[in-house]
C-alpha cells in the first residue's frame, strides 16, 4: 500500500464539492481479492474471466468454475461483481483452445467466439448464476459488441440459462446485463445498446486501440497510443451522453479510470462508476478527494476544445500539478 494512503480505505471517493463516484477494481487472480478488499474496493467493475481459464489445461468445469466465482461475489458481496464472458481471441488464447489468425485483433475475439460456442457459453453463465445463489450482486457483461444483434443474441442465451437453473430448484434473481464499449461500432450504437441492457463499460484499452489503429501491444507504435486524443475523449462523452438519455449507468473499466489525470475527466463526463487496477485506487481517492468538480469540469471544457491529444496530455498534467 502507498505510504499515507492507507487512511483513505473507508473514506468516500467524493470531491471537496460533494460529488461521489464509486472506485471498483479489475480482478483475475485470487490475489485480487484481498488487495481490493485492503484498498476498500466498493465493488468489481469488471472480472475477467479468462484468467482462470488461462491458467487451467482444459475448459474448467461448470461446478470448478461456480466455486471461483463463489469466491469474488462472496468476497465483495453485498458490493455488485461485474463478470465478463470469456473474452478469448486477439492477445489472450488458451493452450486448449487455440485461435490461429492472420489479424487476431480484428478475428474471432470475445463475443464473436461464445455466440458461435453457445456450449461454453451456456456453462459459463449457469455457473456464474449458481454462484450468486443468495448473494445477489452478479452483473453479467458482454466483451466485444459490435451490434445490437449479439448484445440480444446474448442476452436471449442468459434468460435461458436462468430459466435452466430455476428448474434446478435455484431461486435466483435475473441479473444485470451489461456490454462493454470497446469498439468504435458499439460507440456509434451507444443508444441502441443502452435501450436493450441494463448498463454500458468502456473498455478504454481496446477503445483507444480500434479508433487509433494502433495495436495495444506494439511497442513500434506505442508513443501513437494516447487515451487523450481528442478522438477518444469525444468517443468517451458521446457514449455517456447517449446511456445517460436513456436512463442507463456508464462506468469504464480500462486503464484510464486507474490513472489520475484521465480519471477526473472521466469523472467531469458524468461517468458513474470507476473500475481500476487495485493498486490505483488510493492514487485516485486522493485525487478525487482533493478537487472540487467544478475544478475537473472547467478542465474537461477547455480538453474538449483541444485538437492534439500530446498537448491535451501535457495540459492536464500541468493543471493537476498546479492545482497540488
Ligand atoms: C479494455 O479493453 O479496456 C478492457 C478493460 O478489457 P481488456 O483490457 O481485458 O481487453
Ligand atoms: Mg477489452
Amino acid at each position: 500500500l502507498q505510504a499515507g494512503l492507507e487512511k483513505l480505505r473507508d473514506e468516500p471517493a467524493e470531491t471537496l464539492d460533494g460529488v461521489r463516484i464509486p472506485l471498483q477494481v479489475n480482478t483475475g487472480l485470487m490475489t485480487d481479492i484481498n488487495r481490493s478488499i485492503e484498498r476498500g474496493a466498493e465493488g468489481v467493475g469488471l472480472y475477467r474471466t479468462e484468467i482462470p481459464f488461462m491458467v487451467r489445461d482444459r475448459f474448467p468445469s461448470e461446478e470448478e468454475q461456480r466455486v471461483i466465482y463463489r469466491e469474488q461475489l462472496a468476497a465483495f458481496a453485498p458490493h455488485p461483481v461485474t463478470m465478463r464472458t470469456l473474452d478469448i481471441g486477439g492477445d489472450k488464447s488458451l493452450s486448449y483452445f487455440p485461435i490461429e489468425e492472420e489479424n487476431p485483433f480484428l478475428g474471432w475475439r470475445g463475443i464473436r467466439v461464445t455466440l458461435d460456442h453457445p456450449e461454453i457459453f451456456m456453462v459459463q453463465v449457469r455457473a456464474m448464476l449458481k454462484a450468486s445463489d443468495g448473494l445477489d450482486n452478479l452483473r453479467i457483461m458482454l466483451p466485444m459488441v459490435t451490434s445490437v444483434i449479439e448484445a440480444e443474441e446474448a442476452q436471449h442465451l442468459i434468460h435461458r440459462a436462468w430459466l435452466e437453473v430455476r428448474d434446478e430448484g435455484l431461486d435466483i434473481a435475473m441479473p444485470q446485463v451489461g456490454v462493454m464499449i470497446e469498439v468504435p461500432a458499439a460507440v456509434y450504437q451507444a443508444r441502441a445498446l443502452a435501450q436493450r441492457v441494463d448498463f454500458l463499460s468502456i473498455g478504454t484499452n481496446d477503445l483507444t486501440q480500434y479508433l487509433l489503429a494502433v495495436d495495444r501491444n506494439n511497442r513500434q507504435v506505442a508513443s501513437l497510443y494516447n487515451s487523450y486524443h481528442p478522438a477518444v475523449l469525444h468517443a468517451i462523452l458521446h457514449v455517456v451522453e447517449q446511456a445517460h438519455e436513456e436512463g442507463v449507468p456508464v462506468s469504464v473499466c480500462g486503464e484510464m479510470a486507474g490513472e489520475v489525470g484521465s480519471a477526473l475527466l472521466l469523472m467531469a463526463m458524468g461517468v458513474n462508476a470507476l473500475s481500476m487496477n487495485a493498486s490505483n485506487l488510493l492514487k485516485v481517492k486522493a485525487a478525487v478527494r482533493q478537487v472540487k468538480a467544478s475544478f475537473t469540469r472547467q478542465l474537461l471544457n477547455e480538453v474538449l476544445a483541444m485538437d492534439n491529444g500530446e498537448v491535451i496530455a501535457a495540459y492536464v498534467d500541468l493543471q493537476l500539478d498546479k492545482a497540488g
